[in-house]
């Protein structure tokens, strides 16, 4: 019989295995996939960025009914950067940070599936791929796990699924269904780290990427704010800023509530830098005018969305096209209808409930012999190595907390 058997060979459930192998136990991991880690080796563009310099709880979402400050601060603790980095060092991965991201220093994310790959071995954790976990039964003396082809016994187990993001690399419902079948509370699932959908038409700028603050509003009331690029798309916007906001948008979009974007499309101009950039343009064209400090295509776009001819001449606007155009350049608004699919969203929103897991061992309540870890619970973090941080430092925290029970 294991001591610990970890279910899903991702981010997680490699830290969980090398975490209780280390102390000492004897640990499986069934990764259905053919290969491990493959979620890890498509991060940050191939180059896994791993952690953040400066990590910041709020940059979080859970379910809007949870607590879930103190539940994460239990988890990731005081100086969360420094305990993965140890971790991460620990594995002979040196790193480097740029802007207050956390790189492997080698660049490449493989190089980190490969070290966690290494220590898996030389702590002697048992690894079967294309196993693919279909059933789970807890009892009180061990819990019994069946692939489609055999049948494992372990002291404890640990769910670390993973979410249904990005289904070429293994993303999928299957964690939801075996946390369904123990009974546990999922909270609403939806896509995150995305693009999003808007009811308007933008093809006319499709392709531009442009430097935007971008403010979401819920039902009217100011809900989170984003700067950095943005790409507008024939279907709505994406980019990093856009990606952040869209874990938010999807848990609104969920309870049926009315999502709209703010864009201001020249944030490093003031309301009265544009005034005197207009004035200054007096009797060029409206378009010509705005080919000063935006972009072409975007220029059209905000001319359509102010019935204004990009041919008319700016000192032959009334004073309420002056002020809509104006405006509009500030304050973009669009609503947005949905998010893209799975298939583009880098994590899942939602998962097993807060309320199901205890934060200082992630040990679920209703069985003291089922831990759980990484993205198949209710947590998600923005972009900046938020996701990996905390599915690392869960998987060590259910490793630790797992092979101490068994
Ligand atoms: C393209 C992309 C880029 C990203 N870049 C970053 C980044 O740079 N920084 C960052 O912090 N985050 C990033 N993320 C998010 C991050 O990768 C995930 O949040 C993190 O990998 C979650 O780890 P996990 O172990 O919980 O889940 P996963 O990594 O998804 O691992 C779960 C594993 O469980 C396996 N599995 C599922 N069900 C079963 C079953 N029934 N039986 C056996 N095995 C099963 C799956 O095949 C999978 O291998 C990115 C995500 C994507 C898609």
């Amino acid at each position: 019989m294991y001591d610990v058997i970890v279910i899903g060979g991702g981010a997680a459930g490699m830290s969980a295995a090398i975490s209780a192998g280390r102390s000492g136990g004897r640990v499986l991991v069934l990764e259905k996939n053919k290969k491990m880690g493959k979620k890890l080796y498509a991060t940050g563009n191939g180059r896994c960025n791993l952690a953040n310099e400066d990590v910041v709880l709020t940059k979080h979402y859970a379910s809007w009914d949870t607590d879930y400050l103190s539940f994460l601060e239990t988890i990731i603790g005081e100086n969360p950067t420094h305990k993965l980095l140890d971790f991460v060092h620990s594995l002979g991965i040196s790193t480097y940070s740029k802007k207050g991201y956390i790189y492997p220093m080698a660049n490449q994310a493989s190089a980190v599936v490969w070290a966690m790959l290494d220590e898996l071995s030389r702590i002697g954790v048992e690894m079967i791929t294309d196993a693919a976990v279909s059933e789970i039964h807890s009892e009180k003396e061990c819990v019994y796990v069946k692939t489609d082809k055999d049948s494992y016994k372990a002291k404890t187990v640990i769910l670390a699924c993973g979410g249904r993001s990005y289904s070429s690399l293994g993303g999928s419902d299957m964690g939801y269904k075996l946390a369904t079948s123990l009974n546990l509370k999922l909270t609403n699932i939806h896509q995150a780290l995305c693009p999003v959908i808007t009811t308007k038409d933008l093809s006319i700028a499709a392709g531009v990427r442009t430097s935007a603050h971008a403010t979401l509003y819920v039902d009217g009331m100011y809900a989170d704010e984003e700067w950095g690029e943005l790409q507008i798309t024939d279907y709505g916007l994406t980019g990093i800023m856009i990606f952040n906001l869209s874990s938010c948008a999807g848990k609104a979009l969920g309870s049926k509530k009315k999502v709209c974007l703010s864009i201001d499309m020249v944030p490093q101009l003031e309301n009265q830098d544009i005034r005197e950039i207009f004035m200054a343009a007096m009797g060029r064209t409206c378009l010509g005018f705005l080919n000063g400090i935006i972009n072409d295509k975007l220029a059209r776009l905000i001319l359509n969305e102010c019935n204004i001819d990009a041919s008319k001449k700016t000192d032959t606007l009334t004073a309420d096209e002056v002020e809509r155009l104006l405006d509009v350049l500030k304050n973009y608004r669009l609503e947005v209808s949905g998010l893209k699919d799975y298939e583009q969203a880098q994590v899942c929103s939602g998962g097993v409930s807060l309320s199901e897991i205890d934060a200082d061992t992630m040990q679920l309540k209703q069985y003291n012999n089922i831990y759980i870890a990484g993205e198949i619970i209710d947590i998600d973090g923005k972009c900046g190595g938020y996701n990996l941080t905390f599915a690392i430092l869960s998987g060590i925290k259910a490793g630790t907390g797992a092979y101490a029970y068994s």
